[in-house]
């Protein structure tokens, strides 16, 4: 469960704890706090803020981690990161340096990945709504596998395919009747949810798509939800996948390959983060001997802790709370107010670490009241306009999310790789914002002539 948006500040990990699970973190006695070994404010005087910074040696770290799981006990396992979780480029390409594909849920995504230099064998295509037009672009690039959702989609990625003189390979998405234990918004496994084909009725139409001329089943795929923390939920709906390819086989049809999906949850206040070990094991445990092509599809895991969002504080705002405004805001940072995300929150100032602290709501300047990060959250009791703050853990779901609701244009961002820094997106401009936007002449016209 993620926890709720009000701080228990009984609760909550204190600075130190914080740094001491984020190894990309320090603080430094001079510098403030450092970001794989770069101070903050340096990146925050050159480019302004709001702005994402991400690690690039984070990720590769995280990267190599997750492989290294699988290879200890000798399962081979393709990966497929959720790229709908962080779509940049430089991302992108880091990801595939250390031997990864993506999962796609978009033709953007796919356009993406491709100009990324991720070879179409890398792609995996899940998703509720693919469109004609996407599924056609899947097809005529020959991807991996679109991850089909529906009958419905079954038929009519059929229909696509022959009109592409094509067979796609396809996998079932299964809807497995698993509570991933998590927020009610980012659950995908669960009857009632709108992901999947219901588990009793896959296994008939596995059977019915063996006539199927220009699609070819080459197996299952389930993704059972996000920031999953325990075994528990992964091991329930990876047996009933299980069950369903030995079903599928006695039948006489052939599986030849599991996508696991993603959902491997991270510590982002205190929650007992699963290794990828716990995932490795499981899928080693409940699937490793069906003799079967495996593949994952974790997104957040790989992710999240690769970026944080480094704000300035634009006013104290005196009262019952008191406040803290900072120049980030919902439209930057979605997940506080669609999810209720706990998001740490710390000064940057070297003083931050030993100042006294005091609790304070830490919001945005948006005119929203969800455009809050925090309540009840420690932050020194002196801070004050200018001073900088950084919202971890904002590498998955964080720029990807952005708006620019309040015309509040998409923040500049940075990549940090072994010492180095350069912005890899611009900060947008309000100028590009309206120029994006055409008016009518016949609304104009109407000022010429009075
Ligand atoms: C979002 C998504 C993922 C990644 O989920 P994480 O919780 O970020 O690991 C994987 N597969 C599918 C189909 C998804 O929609």
């Amino acid at each position: 469960m993620s926890a709720p948006l009000p701080s228990d500040p009984a609760t909550d990990p204190s600075f130190p704890d914080m740094l001491e699970t984020r190894p990309s973190l320090k603080m430094d006695a001079r510098d403030g706090l450092l970001f794989e070994g770069v101070p903050l404010h340096v990146i925050a005087a050159a480019v302004g803020t709001p702005c994402w910074i991400t690690g690039a040696e984070t990720l590769r770290r995280r990267a190599k981690a997750l492989r290294a799981a699988f290879e200890a006990r000798n399962l081979p396992m393709n990966m497929h990161f959720a790229m709908k979780s962080q779509d940049h480029q430089a991302t992108l390409i880091i990801l595939r340096q250390c031997g990864y594909g993506v999962d796609i849920v978009s033709g953007g995504e796919m356009q993406r990945a491709l100009h990324a230099g991720i070879q179409p064998s890398g792609i995996v295509f899940s998703g509720v709504g693919k469109s004609d037009a996407e599924l056609r672009a899947a097809v005529e690039h020959d991807i991996a596998q679109v991850n089909v959702e529906s009958v419905e989609e079954l038929y009519r990625l059929d229909e696509i395919a022959r009109a592409c003189g094509r067979v796609a390979r396809a996998a079932l998405r299964v809807n497995p009747d698993v509570d991933a234990d998590t927020h009610d918004k980012i659950s995908t496994g669960r009857a009632g949810d709108k992901f999947g084909i219901e588990h009793r009725r896959a296994v008939a139409l596995y059977g019915e798509a063996a006539s199927l001329k220009n699609v070819r089943l080459v197996g299952l795929a389930v993704h059972l939800g996000s920031q999953m923390l325990t075994a528990g939920p992964f091991r329930e709906g990876y047996l009933r996948l299980a069950d369903m390819v030995r079903e599928i086989r006695a039948a006489g049809h052939s599986v030849e390959a599991v996508d696991c999906g993603g959902g491997l949850g991270i510590r982002y206040r205190d929650e007992i983060a699963p290794s990828p070990d716990m995932l490795a094991g499981v899928i080693a445990e409940t699937l490793g001997d069906l003799d079967v092509r495996l593949s994952i599809e974790p997104g957040r895991w790989l992710s999240a802790p690769t970026g944080l969002l480094l704000t300035r504080v634009i006013e104290t705002k005196a009262g019952n709370p008191d406040f803290v405004v900072l120049d980030a805001a919902m439209n930057d940072l979605a997940r506080p107010s669609l999810y209720e995300s706990w998001h740490g929150i710390m000064p940057v100032a070297p003083s931050g670490l030993t100042s006294p602290t005091k609790l304070w709501d830490i919001v945005g300047p948006v005119c929203e009241s969800s455009d809050i990060f925090a309540r009840d959250r420690a932050l020194p009791a002196d801070t004050k306009r200018g001073d900088l703050t950084a919202l971890l853990d904002t590498g998955a779901y964080g720029s990807v999310m952005s708006s620019t609701y309040n015309s509040r244009p998409f923040a500049v961002q940075v990549l940090i790789d072994n010492g180095k820094w350069e912005i890899i997106r611009q900060r947008q401009s309000v100028e590009d914002l309206i120029a994006a936007e055409t008016v009518p002449k016949w609304l104009t016209a109407k000022d010429d002539h009075g």
